[in-house]
């Protein structure tokens, strides 16, 4: 079947206004292995959309020639609702400016759900009751009510992409190396995935806390083999993972075509279009768990002065930063270091070279839990 784009509606929040949501979709509804890649979801994240842009460019081509195997579906623009936020000239994405939410949270947890109907429908062949909790899922979702456009939006998206085998949600850090958030349940699966995408740090979870995207969709099939997997075998039938396309000025051609490059060639690997993807490239890190996330974090308002560069490798107890007061009465004591809890990666900085009271400014991948983070793994 021939490639098709077509704009799904949004409810309008407010009297007069329209949005949509274009879809590229390509192969066979309901042909498997289904992929499903969307970007921009924090709106103000746009390396996702040229790398969209790009993919969308590269799979038209497969459709031409015939070579698409499942079903893809690319979303290139998942938040047109973000995308409007513009202030005093100045575009804010991420959280929803009317509601307060993060647009990457709140994704439906339908676990309680789908649970006590799955009784008496799944039963000892693995393909029969992915096929099942896959419907049970569409149905709950269906039944799920949306009162805001951003609920609307979330379910939109959601409905698109849960019976996927494959979920790619690209985003982009503040100034960061490329990374990817995925389950814990789905590694080493995913690991050819963040090889071919040359990822310098890959960070493993398993309910981070805040329901975001990748995790409403592969979550409900750990969570299903906790509760029927004695009885009947529930495969991770969703390799879903949130990817992290660098920082938010890495917007480039030539870094986009060559991330589409290999997300096609990810793509062919999984058999979703024909073609010889090559050999996997060497991985270039080691997963580590987010709860060995150190966030180093101002305690004081104050200018950022790094001392240590992105990819640097960092020491526990290394000073990565240092806020700067300088209406300081003496220079002398108006520097406030910032050190790193963990050994690892530096892998993240804010591009804000002003921090608030309380602000995050810098992220290390430490291999070891740290004991503190038990709550929200993720930051708002
Ligand atoms: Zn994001």
């Amino acid at each position: 079947m021939a490639k098709s784009t077509v704009a799904l509606p949004l409810p309008a929040q407010h009297l007069g206004t329209a949005r949509h949501v274009t879809v590229h979709r390509y192969g066979t509804p309901g042909a498997r292995p289904k992929a499903y890649v969307q970007a921009g979801l924090h709106a103000d994240e746009i390396p996702g959309m040229l790398v969209a842009h790009h993919l969308i460019a590269r799979l038209d081509e497969a459709d031409r020639s015939g070579a698409i195997r499942g079903e893809v579906i690319v979303v290139p623009v998942a938040n047109p609702i973000g995308l409007d936020q513009y202030l005093a000239g100045r575009l804010h994405g991420r959280s929803s400016l009317e509601h307060g939410q993060n647009f990457n949270r709140g994704f439906a947890d339908l676990v309680e759900t789908v649970a006590p109907r799955l009784e008496g429908r799944l039963g000892g062949d693995a393909a029969g009751n992915v096929a099942a909790i896959r419907a049970a899922l569409l149905e709950a979702l269906g039944e799920t009510r949306s009162g805001s456009d951003v609920q609307a939006l979330r379910r939109t998206l959601l409905t698109l992409a849960i019976d996927a085998d494959i979920v790619l949600d690209l985003h982009c850090d503040l100034e960061s190396l490329m990374h990817m958030y995925v389950s814990d349940d789905l590694w080493p699966g995913a690991a050819d995935l963040a090889a071919q995408l040359g990822c310098r740090a890959v960070m493993l979870a398993g309910d981070s806390g805040g329901d975001p995207f990748d995790e409403a969709c592969s979550m409900p099939w750990w969570k299903l083999r906790l509760r029927f997997g004695e009885r009947f075998p529930v495969p991770s039938a969703c390799l879903s993972a949130t990817v992290e396309l660098r920082g938010k000025s890495d917007v480039q051609d030539g870094t986009a075509a060559s991330d589409a490059d290999n997300i096609l060639r990810f793509l062919q690997r999984r058999g979703l279009v024909a073609g010889a993807p090559g050999p996997v490239p060497p991985a270039r890190c080691a997963a580590t768990p987010l709860s060995g996330v150190d966030r180093l974090i101002a305690p004081l308002p104050g200018i950022v002065a790094f001392r240590r560069e992105i990819g640097d490798l960092v020491r526990k107890g290394e000073v990565v930063a240092e806020i700067v007061d300088p209406t300081a009465e003496d220079p002398r004591a108006a520097r406030t270091p910032l050190v790193s809890r963990t050994a690892g990666l530096l892998w993240s900085r804010t591009q804000m070279k002003m921090a608030a009271a309380g602000e995050t400014v810098a992220a290390v991948a430490g291999t070891l839990p740290l004991s503190d983070r038990t709550w929200s793994l993720l930051v708002d």
